[in-house]
Formats: C-alpha cells, sequence, structure tokens
C-alpha cells in the first residue's frame, strides 16, 4: 500500500517539486506578511493592461473588436484615474489588512513549509478547485446580502457599481471594506480546505486572472467559460453589472441557477 503511494506521488511530484523548492528556497520572502499582497496588486495590474493593450488595437484589429461586448473602450486617461484610485485604497487598507493576515498566519505557514513534497498535479489541481468553490459560495452570500440591503449596498459596494461597462482594471475598483474582505474571504477558503501552499498560491493567480476575465469586456471563444460552461465568464458578470442585480457568483453559475438570481444580458 505504502509502495504504491510512494510511486504514486513519485510519478507526480516532477511536475511540481521545482516549484515547492524553489518557494521553500525563498521562504523568508514568501513569509513576509505583504508579499502576498504586493504580487497579487502587479499581477492584477500587469494583466489588466494586457487588455488596455487589447483596446489601444483594436480600431487597427477589427478581428480583437469582433469579441468585444460593449462599444466604447476605456480611455488611457480614465484607465489611468482607476489605477491610482485602487493603489492608494490598497495602501490604505488591503496592505495593513494582508500584513495583519500574514502575522496570524506565520506559525502556520512555518508547519506547512516543513512539507518536503510538493503536492500532485492533480492534488493541487483539485485543492485548487476546492478553494474556487468555497471562495465562490461565500462572495455569493456577501454579494447577494449586500445588494438586498440597500444601506450596505452604498457603504460597501456601491463604488464597484459606477461603470455600467466594466474593463479589466475595474475588478479591483471597489470600496476599501469590500477590498480588505476579499482578502480575508480568499484567505479563509485555502483555510477552509486546508490545503498545499502551492495549491494555495495556485488559487490565488487563478483568483486574480479569473476577477480580470469577469471584467474584461471581451467574450474570447478560449476563454474559460467557453470551455467550462460551469463558469460564468465576462457575458455572466457583464449582465450583473449593466443590472445591478442577479449573477451574484463571481465564477460559478450554480448558486445564481439553485436561488433563482441567474440573468441574462
Ligand atoms: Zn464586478
Ligand atoms: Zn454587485
Amino acid at each position: 500500500m505504502s509502495d504504491g503511494v510512494v510511486s504514486l506521488t513519485s510519478c507526480n511530484t516532477p511536475l511540481l517539486q521545482p516549484v515547492w523548492d524553489g518557494i521553500r528556497e525563498h521562504a523568508g520572502a514568501r513569509a513576509a506578511p505583504l508579499w502576498g499582497a504586493c504580487v497579487a496588486f502587479s499581477a492584477h495590474v500587469l494583466l489588466s493592461a494586457l487588455f488596455l493593450g487589447l483596446d489601444a488595437l483594436g480600431p487597427r484589429a477589427p478581428w480583437i473588436r469582433r469579441y468585444r461586448m460593449h462599444g466604447k473602450p476605456i480611455s488611457l486617461r480614465a484607465w489611468l484615474r482607476c489605477l491610482a484610485r485602487i493603489s492608494w485604497k490598497y495602501a490604505l487598507c488591503v496592505l495593513p489588512v494582508s500584513a495583519c493576515m500574514g502575522y496570524a498566519q506565520t506559525r502556520r505557514s512555518a508547519a506547512q513549509r516543513e512539507r518536503a513534497a510538493a503536492p500532485s498535479l492533480l492534488v493541487a489541481c483539485s485543492e485548487c478547485l476546492s478553494c474556487l468553490l468555497v471562495f465562490d459560495t461565500f462572495f455569493f452570500v456577501v454579494h447577494y446580502t449586500v445588494h438586498r440591503n440597500p444601506w450596505l449596498f452604498k457603504i460597501f459596494h456601491q463604488s464597484h457599481h459606477v461603470n455600467t461597462h466594466p474593463f479589466a482594471l475595474m475588478a479591483l475598483d471597489s470600496s476599501m471594506v469590500e477590498l480588505a474582505s476579499q482578502q480575508v474571504l480568499a484567505m479563509w477558503s485555502t483555510m477552509v480546505v486546508g490545503c498545499h501552499p502551492v495549491s494555495e498560491i495556485l488559487f490565488h493567480l487563478l483568483n486574480i486572472w479569473l476577477a480580470v476575465e469577469d471584467h474584461c469586456g471581451y467574450d474570447f471563444p478560449w476563454a474559460l467559460h467557453r470551455i467550462l460552461p460551469c463558469f460564468g465568464g465576462a457575458p455572466f458578470h457583464q449582465a450583473h453589472h449593466q443590472r445591478v442585480t442577479g449573477n451574484y457568483a463571481p465564477y460559478f453559475k450554480h448558486w445564481d441557477l439553485i436561488f433563482g438570481t441567474a440573468i441574462n444580458m
């Protein structure tokens, strides 16, 4: 039995073992409380800049325009204004909250780094999917609640609904309380699943990409929701921004279908 486990692990570990070894080698930097928040913010801005580039190419490339879900792309000036807005919110709220969470997690992180083996690809993918499902559930409950309560909506969520036509960067254009709560929900999701640190990093990266994709304003044939119809993708979330109701789950469709809150564009 144990031989079977060893051989299965040894078949799967080479793929992720170098990643895990690299993380353990740089454990000091990884454990820094602000590390995760800074990397997440930079990744989000870089991915959003890719879609800003597509907007700029649009006038000269009709094939790109064909996949845009709404007319006029965001101007560079408005994009930079949004960047300035989310930067100071991050500096004032998200980074301090991340620092507090980081210190609270220090003991847990140290224990996790004791693990010598990386997870197999199958385990990493299943843990990452579990984290996404848990995060999606937490987000659905919070999002539904703030939309049903006008007072909560005003102080907590209204700033995210200023634009009816989303663009990638505005995934982070929310109130400071909402930005911080999303950080906390993501961390809770990994704690509920109890996943390996490699799976946790994969989840955070996928979470960033899906948030960008939800708001990107493009419906490409290779988007995740086209490959896996259980995901709502950009059309699903754009309908939420246009109607300011329904489609409360960020990524998957099942909660909105179960509770009768699913809407089309
Ligand atoms: Zn949104
Ligand atoms: Zn909303």
